[in-house]
């Protein structure tokens, strides 16, 4: 057995504050947690973001080595800092612990050259709604023109390096990161001229790519954590141990495991646990605990020890039998010395906090873990897109089942986040004609299914205009009568909106509509044609009226538009309706309610 000074709380029963990396795409989250960790994890992401999860811990002794003389490690008696290797506040939101945010301090990080964006300010809502602590890493100061990059340097000495100039940009560029601190509500300033972390929030100038300011980072997390979560590390390491689920994951020779963050307490390898699964909480015997070296990546490790036990905070792979339902982002319970239904009605008290509202009708969502379902919800929600089924696990053939008895075309669509689809519920999926999407970055998927919502509306709403009447107005042209009657064929104009074949034809007469007849073909230069729009003069032959008595040369006339289609025009598809079109809707719809002001309504 091995234990890590970083995964076992110390003689003071301190744990291991647990540290979130928030911040717009491309900031270099990533980045960071890779100068930090020493490995690179960067390559083979998905898209440009990065929503896999594991934990790092990396000990007071690493952190002292790192940030040099900035740190004395006999100045502090917290045990380092567990980053959690998920960047972005999708996971830092959802991946909870009892209600709270499982992070207990933040980085946010920010491009010193490319400012506040989005993501920054959705980041920062975050942090202030958990009041989180956090510090702000200037990122990518290499990037100052002019910079003389000094590896791995802290930043004041790194400073001493460079030009008056690149100082000067530097600085213009940290002002500009400060004031718009300030215009999101918090008081900020570089961090060495921070007294109190708790009312003003500290701004490290950094590179992730060449290390300088890492020092400076480390030592500011330590203090902070050391002055201000001191309490709240104070656990009883020896209790029993409480966590979140961060992935399943098949192991070969454990079969399923699951990767906790354990946030309290203690897990050993004689424990029984309750996990949050999918039908509810899963009671079951640790069977190994595995543990990953610290600065060892969980995600890429393959070879893991075995330990004993373990103690808050850290993360730890645990196999058991039946945890295939466990689901990612569930809370895990050591039960010891209690009763294991309380530890039960625990487990599913949190996991019912979790569930996502469904309705009687919607889509389809089913995603990697517990958090990233619970985001996409929260996105869909926002967007007001209904869910029928919100699951974590693969898409299988009884979700393409659900999709495919939706109510409407829009429903019958999974939406598959950052996992697989079974083959045969794709083969399913074909024949039922449900759509499914994949995509590993949440607003992505949700925009690919709102284009295919649009497509949907569009092509129902051009079925809808083919066959309702169309508003029209046209009138008889003098000296264009053909025929008189049986049809009677005239020359018209078409004066606003669409005139089409098979129409019925009404004239305004004393404020009240009159029929004339119904508009038999319609001809363009001797070609029939199916209709004409504004502007085209056509001729026409109208079933019913005798030119001189009903219809006279010089009048206006009107297609007759059905109470109900005038409705549906009016309420349904007016946005599709060339301008035209809709005037004379209007004037149409107000020479009928001036009669009666509800038509149509
Ligand atoms: P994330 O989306 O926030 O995780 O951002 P990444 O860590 O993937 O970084 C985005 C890009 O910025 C990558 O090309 C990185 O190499 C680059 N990058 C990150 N940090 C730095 C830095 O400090 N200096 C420079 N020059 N580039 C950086």
């Amino acid at each position: 057995m091995s234990d890590s000074d970083a995964t076992v709380a110390n003689a003071t029963g301190l744990r291991t504050p647990i540290v979130a990396v928030l911040g717009h795409v491309d900031h270099g989250k990533t980045t960071l947690l890779d100068k930090v960790r020493g490995s690179a994890v960067q390559e083979g992401e998905a898209g440009a973001i990065t929503q896999h999860i594991g934990a790092t811990a990396v000990p007071l002794d690493t952190i002292g080595e790192m940030a040099g003389e900035l740190v004395d490690p006999d100045d502090f008696d917290l045990p380092g800092l567990l980053f959690i290797d998920t960047p972005g506040h999708h996971s830092f939101s959802t991946l909870r612990s009892r209600g709270g945010a499982l992070a207990d301090i933040a980085i946010l990080v920010v491009d010193v050259n490319d400012g506040f964006q989005p993501q920054t300010l959705e980041a920062l809502d975050i942090l202030k709604r958990t009041q989180t602590p956090f510090v702000v890493a200037a990122n990518k100061v290499d990037t100052i023109p002019g910079w003389k990059p000094q590896e791995g340097l802290p930043i004041q000495q790194s400073l001493d390096h460079q030009s008056d100039r690149a100082e000067d940009r530097l600085n213009e560029k940290l002002y500009e990161v400060i004031g718009q601190m300030s215009d999101n509500g918090f008081s900020a300033d570089m961090y060495w001229r921070v007294q109190d972390f708790r009312s003003n929030i500290g701004v490290v100038p950094l590179s992730a790519m060449t290390g300088e300011g890492i020092p400076d980072l480390l030592t500011v997390m330590m203090g902070l954590s050391q002055r201000y979560l001191k309490e709240d590390m104070s656990i009883d390491v020896t209790g029993p141990g409480a966590g979140t689920v961060l992935e399943v994951k098949d192991e070969q020779g454990f079969g399923t495991t699951i990767d906790i963050v354990l946030y309290d307490g203690t897990v050993t390898g004689e424990d029984t646990i309750v996990v949050g699964g999918k039908n509810g909480p899963i009671v079951t015997d640790v069977r190994a605990l595995l543990h990953p070296r610290p600065l060892a990546e969980i995600r890429t490790e393959k070879h893991f020890e075995k330990v004993d036990s373990v103690s808050a905070a850290t993360g730890i792979k645990i196999a058991a039998p039946d945890l295939d339902d466990a689901m990612a982002g569930a809370p895990v319970r050591v039960v010891r010395d209690r009763d294991v239904d309380d530890v039960i009605a625990e487990v599913e008290a949190e996991l019912s906090d979790l569930s996502v509202e469904t309705e009687e009708n919607g889509i389809v969502v089913k995603a990697d873990t517990l958090g990233s379902l619970e985001a996409i919800a929260n996105t869909l929600a926002e967007e007001e897109i209904p869910i029928v089924r919100a699951e974590v696990g693969d898409v299988a053939p009884r979700d393409v089942a659900v999709a495919s008895t939706a109510d409407e075309e829009t429903n019958e669509v999974i939406l598959a986040f950052n996992l697989d689809v079974l083959p045969d519920a794709e083969a399913q999926a074909t024949q039922d004609g449900v759509r499914i999407f994949e995509d590993d970055v949440i607003y992505q998927l949700i925009e690919e299914y709102e284009a295919f919502v649009t497509d949907i509306e569009e092509a129902q709403q051009e079925q809808v205009l083919d066959k309702i009447a169309r508003p029209c107005r046209f009138q008889i042209l003098q000296d264009h009568t053909f025929r008189q009657s049986n049809p009677a064929v005239v020359g018209v104009e078409v004066l606003a909106g669409t005139l089409k074949r098979n129409s019925r034809v009404e004239k305004w007469e004393d404020g009240e509509a009159v029929r004339v007849g119904q508009l038999k073909s319609l001809q363009d230069d001797g070609e029939d044609v199916d209709e004409a729009r504004a502007g085209d003069r056509v001729a026409a032959s109208i079933d019913g009226p005798t030119v001189g008595r009903q219809i006279n040369e010089g009048d206006t006339l009107w297609s007759q538009l059905p109470e109900k289609h005038a409705k549906i025009l009016e309420q349904e598809v007016t946005e599709e309706l060339p301008t035209d079109e809709r005037e004379a809707l209007q004037m149409y719809l107000e020479k009928k309610r001036n009669r009666d002001p509800f038509w149509g309504k």
